[in-house]
């Protein structure tokens, strides 16, 4: 079909079939996984998923796209006119694949969605920037280790799979971009006892980076009780692991709640 790209959307399509292949391939689809892909477009990697399952979910935001897929696919794909940012993913299920070469402009927040799922997902296969990519997978005391990479290690294993020029998109894209894979740590090795509380921490750490922790948390705990906790109260949130930041967000807790 001709179909004029939208800005607005983040479409960039994917056009080179040695990637195409390399992310299925990374996927590894069986016939009754319940894959649900997030922004098919024109469809580059949802024909080689349905040659692969049986039956499979799509969300576009696009209506023209949507009513495309519909009549190439149907009944085998079931397309969601949606914005992804406020899907239900619940509503599909459990054992959940996810896979998508995301729109760029929505892919943090996105993220963030999609870890409120964790229970109900297999696993995770996206595409993203590739600087996204790199403050996901870091390690504490790299340059690019922060609150995105805290908030999804707690829940979720990473691993960067492959990387992709921007000259296997059309249009191509200003950035380049790599896909990950997120499989949700199970059982799970770290249980915050106030979920929202951990997030609110972890937030207000990361919010002036080159800040101490004595600053930034200043406002939750003391010098003295960061120190009962084997943390030193000079040192700055890069320097501590998704564990302590848990220990950190436990202790928090524990005194509010006696
Ligand atoms: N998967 C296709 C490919 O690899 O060629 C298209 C990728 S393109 C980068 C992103 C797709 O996500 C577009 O089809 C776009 O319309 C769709 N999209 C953008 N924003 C969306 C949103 N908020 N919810 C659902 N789909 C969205």
């Amino acid at each position: 079909m001709k179909h004029q790209p939208r800005k607005r959307f983040g479409q960039n399509f994917l056009v080179d079939a040695g990637v195409i292949a390399a992310i299925v391939a990374a996927i590894r689809p069986a016939r009754a996984d319940r894959i649900v892909e997030i922004g098919p477009g024109l469809g580059a990697l949802t024909r080689p998923l349905l040659a692969a399952v049986e039956q499979m979910h799509a969300i576009e935001i696009d209506r023209d796209l949507a009513a495309a897929l519909k009549r190439e696919f149907a009944p085998r794909l079931t397309v969601h006119v949606a914005d992804v940012l406020s899907f239900d993913f619940a509503a599909l299920g459990s054992d959940l694949r996810i896979v998508g070469n995301l729109p760029y402009n929505v892919s943090t927040p996105l993220l963030f969605h999609i870890a409120r799922y964790c229970a109900q997902v297999r696993d995770i296969h996206v595409m993203l920037q590739k600087e996204i990519v790199a403050r996901m997978v870091a390690a504490p005391s790299d340059s690019n280790y922060g609150r995105l990479s805290v908030t999804l290690q707690y829940r979720f294993e990473l691993k960067k799979l492959i990387e992709v020029p921007a000259a296997a998109f059309d249009p191509p894209p200003k950035i380049e971009s790599a896909v990950v894979r997120l499989a949700p740590l199970r059982p799970p090795p770290f249980a915050a006892r106030d979920e929202a509380l951990f997030a609110r921490i972890v937030k207000a750490a990361f919010s002036q980076r080159r800040k101490t922790l004595r600053n930034s948390l200043g406002a939750f705990l003391s010098d003295a009780e960061l120190r009962s906790l084997a943390i030193a109260p000079t040192a700055r949130a890069q320097e501590l692991s998704v564990a302590q930041f848990v220990a950190i967000a436990d202790y928090v807790s524990n005194r509010l709640t006696g």
